[in-house]
């Protein structure tokens, strides 16, 4: 089964995957940058604990988005390596061809609209 993407179509949505992970590389980066200011800041204000737990909640949040970016980029950085593959753009779960306008939004979809649905409804 393959998706006939022509080879403009695989190269606009290389361009796109390349244009968020660099997106993402930057945002990962500041936030690495901006944590370690955090750190250094909270060293100094040990001895004052009375916000530490708004400090922890902060941090926990913090945590989670950049777990989330950096799910993102791996998928962004597999879907590159895919990219002009012909099962690129082919859904997982049923192998039907994922459509261009869906690629477009979402270039590193590996499942069509009805099986993302599915599987996000099975996991909750
Ligand atoms: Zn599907």
């Amino acid at each position: 089964m393959s998706n006939q993407l022509t080879a403009g179509q695989r190269a606009a949505l290389q361009a796109r995957l390349e244009l968020r992970r660099g997106e993402l590389d930057r945002r990962i980066e500041l936030r690495q940058q901006g944590r370690s200011r955090a750190e250094h800041a909270s060293e100094v204000l040990n001895q004052d604990a009375d916000d530490a737990p708004q400090r922890d909640a902060d941090r926990e949040v913090d945590l989670a988005l950049s777990d989330q970016e950096l799910a993102e980029l791996g998928e962004v950085s597999r879907a590159l390596r895919r990219v002009h593959d012909p099962d690129f753009g082919v859904c997982i779960d049923c192998g039907n061809s994922i459509p261009f306008d869906r690629l477009q939004a979402e270039p590193q979809a590996l499942r069509c609209v009805g099986c993302a649905e599915r599987a996000a409804s099975e996991r909750r």
